[in-house]
């Protein structure tokens, strides 16, 4: 079999990464946009002598729990790489996602997995967007970047984010049209328009944007954000990221307020918090809330636990059981996130929290020559997931109960089979879906000392 080769292959089973998965000759093809149950003409794309990658040319037969709605644009841009899956399918793959990586890598088959705990209306959820701006013939256009790319699909309808920010992005677009403020080149390195970036509070509607610039000097500025604020009153913060470095990360730490406040106000689980252009902040509140509640039921908080929150961010899980429990201690290896988490805490007068920068590992090992004993632990790593040393310093500190959110089952596997050895034991499962239409896997999970 070689490269531009057509066969006719079943596909047979999801990757983790959404990829149908076809079997020929013993190899594994990966399949954009197929899914189990289907039969294809699959051209071959590329081979090595283990696996390959394949390309639908014809489907010959279709999945009944493909959902046929779904514009190509999304698949193509990665921006809903599993919303070609019926929506009940998707909250079963995710399921199994968890199921297989804690068999495969656990060794652990004698748990009960929770069905995924879904949304009701699974799109439209995102409070965040980061929308590249560029020039596509002649005009400037707003959208996302082709998967593993940098070509610009144009978009107007972006499907997973609050219309209200579609709304904004597609009216800032046709100011700069209008303005001609010049998109970025990145081939080039000209320009000045690079990104807008958009968050908006869940409950508060409170919006903010951000230019993303090449340049300090914004022609006509003035002007712009007057039509903004009078089309858009909710825009409580416009700020400017100057970001000159050939780079693929979006912002720099040059930021200047250009109108309003510097930050935005939201709420999860009843407390405020400020949220700057560079928080850390889950992009689906409605579903964080859920996800938070699960971490706080699994740990059954009392009001004489002692609780490390690590990996805290901003606070959010800790400030919302504060005033139920003894003490929390925070820790968050940015400086930014714990210096918001402070605040956070102050603003909503919550007085026995304590938060420190550091890595996590560290922050262990210092509270545990402390003397610091505390009940429970929870942690919500980012997608690596722990450490061995942060793992042995959690078992010294000896626990009742390790509550461990998870955005990676791969690496929460790996960590609770070595939670095992120590002596914690699996107790509960709890995927969520925190990422509708898309491949990722959330789920919340309790350990309990032997
Ligand atoms: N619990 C928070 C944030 C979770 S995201 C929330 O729900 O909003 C993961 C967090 O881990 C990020 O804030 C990141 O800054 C932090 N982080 C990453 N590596 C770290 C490390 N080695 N030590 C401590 N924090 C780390």
């Amino acid at each position: 079999m070689q490269k531009n080769d057509i066969v006719e292959v079943d596909i047979i089973d999801l990757s983790h990464e959404g990829q149908g998965i076809a079997k020929v000759e013993g190899l594994v093809f990966f399949v954009d946009n197929a899914l189990p149950g289907e039969r294809i003409q699959m051209r071959v794309l590329k081979r090595t002598s283990k696996i390959g990658f394949g390309k639908v040319e014809a489907y010959l037969k279709f999945s009944d729990q493909r959902y046929q709605g779904l514009d190509l644009a999304y698949l193509r841009s990665g921006i809903a790489d599993l919303g070609h899956l019926s929506y009940d399918e998707q909250l079963v793959f995710k399921r199994q996602q968890v199921l297989k990586n804690l068999y495969k890598i656990a060794g652990i088959t004698d748990i009960e997995v929770a069905q995924t705990l879904g949304m009701a209306h699974p799109i439209a959820y995102r409070n965040k967007a980061a929308i590249p701006v560029r020039r596509l013939n002649g005009q400037v256009e707003t959208g996302f970047f082709r998967k593993h790319s940098h070509d610009l699909i144009p978009m107007e309808d972006f499907y997973i984010q609050h219309k209200e920010i579609d709304a904004l992005v597609l009216f800032v677009r046709d100011l700069l049209r209008q303005y001609d403020l010049k998109p970025y080149d990145e081939v080039e390195q000209t320009g000045l328009i690079r990104h807008l970036v958009v968050r908006r509070g869940h409950y508060t509607g409170e919006l903010m944007l951000v230019f993303v610039t090449t340049r300090p000097k914004l022609f006509r500025i003035e002007q712009i954000i007057a039509k903004i604020i009078a089309a858009f009153p909710n825009v409580v913060s416009i700020i400017q990221n100057i970001n000159d470095q050939k780079t693929n990360k979006i912002m720099s730490s040059n930021f200047r307020l250009l109108y309003g406040k510097e930050t935005i106000t939201d709420q999860m689980l009843g407390n405020d918090y400020a949220i700057s252009p560079e928080s850390f902040y889950q992009v689906n509140t409605e579903m964080a809330e859920k996800l938070y509640q699960i971490a706080i039921s699994f740990s059954e908080l009392t009001a004489d636990d002692v609780v490390i929150d690590a990996y805290s961010g901003i606070g959010t899980i800790g400030l919302s059981f504060a005033k139920q429990v003894k003490a929390v201690y925070g820790v968050d290896i940015v400086d930014s996130a714990i210096e918001d988490a402070q605040k956070n805490a102050e603003r909503n007068g919550i007085t026995n929290v304590q938060y420190v920068t550091d890595s996590a590992e560290n922050a262990m090992a210092k509270w545990s020559k402390e003397g610091l004993k505390p009940s429970v632990i929870i942690v919500d790593p980012p997608r690596k997931g722990l450490t061995e040393s942060f793992i042995k310093a959690s078992v010294a500190m000896a626990p009742q109960k390790i509550t461990y959110i998870s955005c990676n089952p791969a690496t929460m596997a790996r960590d609770v089979k070595y939670y095992a050895e120590l002596g914690y034991q699996l107790k509960k499962v709890q995927p969520v879906d925190l990422f509708p239409q898309t491949h990722h896997v959330e789920c919340v999970v309790l350990l309990e000392r032997k």
